[in-house]
């Protein structure tokens, strides 16, 4: 794996690190890309300890054009937002993009502000959720679904419309050649009991035995929020025991198009 597209910063609220300390971890441990992709902000919410404000915006992109030059003989730093995908802000995207290399969407909610799919996601939500995940597919926006399997991440069973959902990711993504992420991160939160057994909440393999049905390609994400995260590869290992004998296409080197 030489490329990490999917790395957060300070600004968000609850990353750590300066945007140094991430570029030299990854450096360090290799990567000859490192995509930034901290969570977007959004004008006029201010939404201190989840996203950046919008008055880090200049100095997030002034900060990471800086490293971008000073350590362009060491690695190729690429500037993105993570956003969550909602049709009236289409414009807000487009407005970041024009200042960015890429935009990943991280559907952590289904409606815009509160009802976090972590804390726990019904049916309805989940189904909203890949409606929403869609769109942002088909917008041509976005150029990575990053942990697609997030719904995972608040329920301890496998919803039952789980299969349809995933179904419609898959194939949204292959049809317009957006890769999945398979996130590194999920991994932090341990294992819990989940439909009678231990797993972890995402990567959850279910989902990724749907994605196995369609000709999608997979990455893998660190989601860094931290700057030594980078250096853990050792979560790879985890990840493919997981998803061990899926046949998955998943592209190490991935290079945006
Ligand atoms: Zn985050
Ligand atoms: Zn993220």
């Amino acid at each position: 794996m030489d490329a990490n597209y999917h790395t957060h910063t300070y600004r968000c609220g609850h990353a750590r690190g300066s945007d140094e300390q991430y570029v030299k971890a990854a450096i360090d441990a290799g990567f000859k890309i490192l995509g930034f992709s901290d969570h977007a902000p959004y004008k006029g919410i201010h939404i201190p300890s989840d996203r950046m404000d919008m008055e880090h915006l200049e100095g997030y992109l002034s900060c990471l054009e800086a490293l971008r030059e000073k350590y362009r003989d060491q690695i190729d730093i690429k500037i993105g937002f993570e956003i969550e995908y909602f049709p009236f802000l289409v414009d807000h995207y487009k407005k970041l993009l024009e200042r960015a290399d890429y935009l990943i969407v991280g559907q952590h909610n289904p409606t815009f502000l509160d009802n976090d799919l972590d804390l726990y996601a019904g049916e309805a939500e989940i189904e909203t959720y890949g409606d929403l995940i869609v769109q942002a597919i088909e917008s041509g926006l976005v150029s990575i679904v990053a942990h697609p399997d997030y719904f995972m991440v608040g329920r301890r069973s496998w919803p039952a419309n789980g299969d349809a959902v995933a179904h419609r990711i898959a194939e949204a993504a292959a049809r317009c050649q957006v890769p999945l992420e398979i996130n590194l991160n999920g991994l932090r939160y341990g294992t819990k009991m989940i439909d009678g057994q231990t797993a972890h909440l995402y990567p959850y393999r279910r989902f990724w035995e749907i994605v196995a049905q369609h000709p999608v390609t997979c990455i893998y994400g660190v989601d860094a929020h931290h700057p030594t995260t980078l250096m853990e590869k050792e979560r790879v290992l985890t990840v493919n025991q997981i998803l061990a004998d899926l046949p998955l296409t998943i592209i190490e080197n991935y290079r945006l198009p």
